[in-house]
């Protein structure tokens, strides 16, 4: 009784209009920034006299497939050449493809085959009067929805459990790992009372939930500060993550932590040491710098050694996240105030480049190191920073507070999504 006088309640049946409205031109803006052009084409019924559905198995091949459903040999090989040029489909994946044979009656042949790779694509293949087989590939409608989650670290919880608790699917949160690796340690930079929220897209097909999206937007208190990332589709038609200013958001490591500098000796796994004279494995980049030199931290992270050793000479090293670690040997000094524990930021300078320890002449001697393992700087897959040019950074901007308004409305409304 009390929700449903709630409900009457005409104060929040004008918020409700109010918000509705709001939601309403919110669409109409995201359709206008994110779908210009992108022509959708919806499924065709298909009048159903007599479908087979077979999902593929392990061990099935196309072949095989179509003679159990009565085709001919010369069928099979026009089919498969036919899916192979014009839909790019040579294999069948196990449990996940499915075939659809259409038959006009019982005893018909087969008059239609549906290839279904994946839930957003269906590769129709008709037979036509002269016995050759046509080939249309059709983009299945996607409702996409846009659902906000939000949760607190607690304490003793990971940010996965908070998540998890928060509702955010776990393909979702890894995402969310990914974007955010080189912004903040998850196992050691995590504290209780952190809040985080995601907004992330939901698609359906005819109505029914099919699989998640992209995060469209992440924020997260992290320790050095809110984090705030917006996904934006590019006038090139590329997407990436932007900060509230329409900055890169995605944080890597730099290869090369001093601009501009020349590589004088380049990851080995194995060469002649030029002091210790036998053959053996360079597991940095070696940079040309004059003694005095500043040297910038690759990446922000955390200082986890600060020494001196016979081969590196003064070194530190940062831990970045669960994964990278980067390590600076040779330096000449450290930096004032980074010891052990210390929180680096990307660019700091950590030390001054030097020639202590095992060391030819000035240079800085330059160490990657993913999950314990030493990589080559030079080469090693790091995540792309993308920056915005003037035009769409303005539409960034624009794009970024509709998206803002939307999910101030997302939070006094956990149970709305925004119809993309
Ligand atoms: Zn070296």
């Amino acid at each position: 009784m009390q929700k449903v006088k709630q409900f009457l309640n005409p104060t929040f049946m004008s918020q409700l209009a109010m918000a509705l409205a709001i939601i309403l031109t919110f669409i109409a803006i995201t359709l206008v920034v994110t779908h210009r052009g992108m022509p959708r084409v919806h499924t065709p019924v298909t009048p159903a006299e007599n479908k087979t559905v077979v999902v593929v198995a392990s061990g099935d091949t196309l072949g095989k497939i179509l003679v159990d459903q009565g085709l001919n040999n010369s069928d099979v090989n026009q089919i498969a050449d036919v899916l192979k040029k014009n839909a790019g489909i040579s294999t069948l994946r196990a449990d996940n493809d499915k075939i659809e044979f259409v038959r006009n009656g019982d005893d018909a042949p087969v008059s239609k085959i549906v290839v279904i790779p994946s839930p957003w694509k269906q590769v129709e293949l008709t037979c036509g009067e002269n016995g050759g087989w046509n080939c249309n590939t059709i983009e299945v409608e996607r409702d996409t929805r846009a659902v906000y989650k939000s949760g607190e670290i607690k304490n003793g919880d990971s940010f996965y459990l908070a998540g998890i608790r928060a509702g955010i699917p776990a393909g979702v949160l890894i995402d969310v790992y990914d974007l955010l690796a080189f912004e903040m340690d998850f196992e050691r930079d995590v504290r209780a009372g952190q809040h985080f929220s995601v907004l992330y897209e939901e698609n359906f097909a005819h109505g029914a939930k099919v699989d998640n999206g992209h995060v469209l937007a992440v924020q997260f208190e992290a320790l050095r500060g809110n984090v705030k990332m917006y996904r934006f589709k590019k006038s090139d038609g590329t997407s990436g993550y932007y900060d509230e200013n329409g900055n890169g958001a995605i944080k890597s490591l730099k290869r090369t932590p001093i601009n501009n500098a020349k590589v004088t000796s380049n990851f080995s796994s194995g060469r002649k040491h030029p002091i210790l004279g036998f053959t053996r494995a360079h597991k940095g980049v070696d940079f040309r710098a004059a003694t005095g030199t500043p040297i910038p931290a690759a990446g922000a992270g955390r200082v986890i050694a600060r020494g001196f050793n016979r081969g590196h000479g003064n070194y530190v090293k940062i831990r970045h996240n669960g994964s990278y670690e980067t390590l600076y040997a040779h330096l000449s000094k450290f930096a004032k105030g980074v010891v052990v524990g210390t929180a680096v930021r990307q660019g700091q300078i950590i030390g001054y480049a030097g020639s202590t320890g095992m060391s030819t002449g000035p240079h800085l001697h330059y160490e990657i190191i993913k999950d314990g393992k030493h990589v080559n700087p030079l080469t090693v897959k790091l995540p792309a920073i993308s920056n915005l040019g003037d035009a769409d950074k303005k539409k960034f901007i624009e794009y970024r507070k509709t998206l803002d308004n939307g999910i101030e409305m997302l939070t006094q409304n956990p149970k709305w999504f925004i119809q993309m």
